[in-house]
């Protein structure tokens, strides 16, 4: 079997366009732009390069963004001063602090300072907390992109037995969640779990979230399953999964490629999570 790629660009793109329309709506029938305010703190060079996408994105669906890209040597009270001034600006309806942040800064306590009806990234405590019981909040982007991604390529989630290959509390753990509450199966794996691909070749939906590359071969995969590799890994200058997407590729029903299957959707969402923090 070769599997069918999941077009992560083609699904992202689809997506913006509805956004462009929604935010083009709102604007003419409730004369509201939604605003989406990004802190960039220091020099890392990928973290440069994420919020010039954002600020990219935003321009293309016509949501309005500011970026304040402050010194490394900003101290955490200034940054907390800048949320505070963030969280009371109407027209600013999403917040996002751009991680890494340098190690003087306390990342939690910034977190806790965005008003939780602003946080687009979904990392609150007390959006995490609603999204474990299922109520309506903003969601983490790149998990709500996954799920979003096998929503539109027809994948059935219910009933189906769900692997998730990584706890971090960007992807691991809320994918879980979301998969969870879509009524999959869900069996959680990390560094201790003992036969790695023991668990895996029981997957229908295998989600991978490590950061290593050829964490998962073709033979931990089971026939027909469905693969999701959300690692982005650079190697002898190439972008790669965590998956081995050429022996993957043979056994997997539809597989993400990487890049252009789960990175389009992440800033694509944070889009759609501004706009909802707008009222749309
Ligand atoms: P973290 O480093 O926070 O977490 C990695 C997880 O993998 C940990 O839970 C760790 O286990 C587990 N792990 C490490 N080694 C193994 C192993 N050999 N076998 C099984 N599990 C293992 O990573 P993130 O979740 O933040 O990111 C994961 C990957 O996804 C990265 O490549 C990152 O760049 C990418 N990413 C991509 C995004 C996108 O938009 N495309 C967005 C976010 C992340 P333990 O908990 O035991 O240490």
């Amino acid at each position: 079997m070769s599997a069918t790629i999941i077009d992560g660009k083609a699904i992202a793109a689809e997506i913006r366009r509805e956004t462009a329309a929604q935010v083009a709506e709102m604007k003419a029938a409730k004369g509201i732009i939604p605003g989406l305010a990004v802190i960039l703190v220091g020099e890392d060079p990928a973290s440069k390069r994420y919020v010039r996408n954002k600020e990219r994105a935003c321009q293309e669906v016509g949501i309005y963004s500011e970026v304040y890209r402050l010194p490394e040597s900003t101290s955490q009270e200034e940054v907390m001063e800048r949320i505070s001034v963030l969280n009371r600006r109407p027209e600013i309806h999403g917040i996002l602090l751009q991680l890494p942040l340098p190690d003087h800064i306390d990342e939690k306590a910034c977190l806790v300072a965005i008003d939780p009806a602003k946080d687009v990234d979904g990392f609150h405590p007390v959006n995490v907390g609603k999204m474990v019981i299922g109520d309506k909040c903003l969601l983490p982007c790149t998990p709500h992109g996954i799920i979003v991604l096998l929503e539109r390529s027809g994948i059935e989630i219910k009933g189906k037995s769900a692997v998730v290959v990584g706890r971090s509390n960007i992807v691991g753990k809320p994918v879980s969640m979301l998969l969870l509450h879509r009524h999959a199966t869900v069996t959680m794996c990390h560094s201790r779990t003992r036969d790695l691909g023991a668990v895996t070749r029981e997957a229908e939906i295998l989600v991978v979230a490590v950061g290593k590359p050829k964490v998962v071969t073709g033979d931990m995969i089971r026939e027909g399953a469905v693969v999701i590799d959300v690692g982005v890994n650079e190697v002898e200058g190439k972008l790669v999964g965590d998956v081995d997407f050429e022996s993957a590729v043979e056994k997997a029903s539809a597989i993400t490629p990487v890049p252009g299957g789960v990175g389009p959707m992440t800033i694509t969402m944070l889009l759609k999570n501004t706009v909802e923090a707008a009222g749309g």
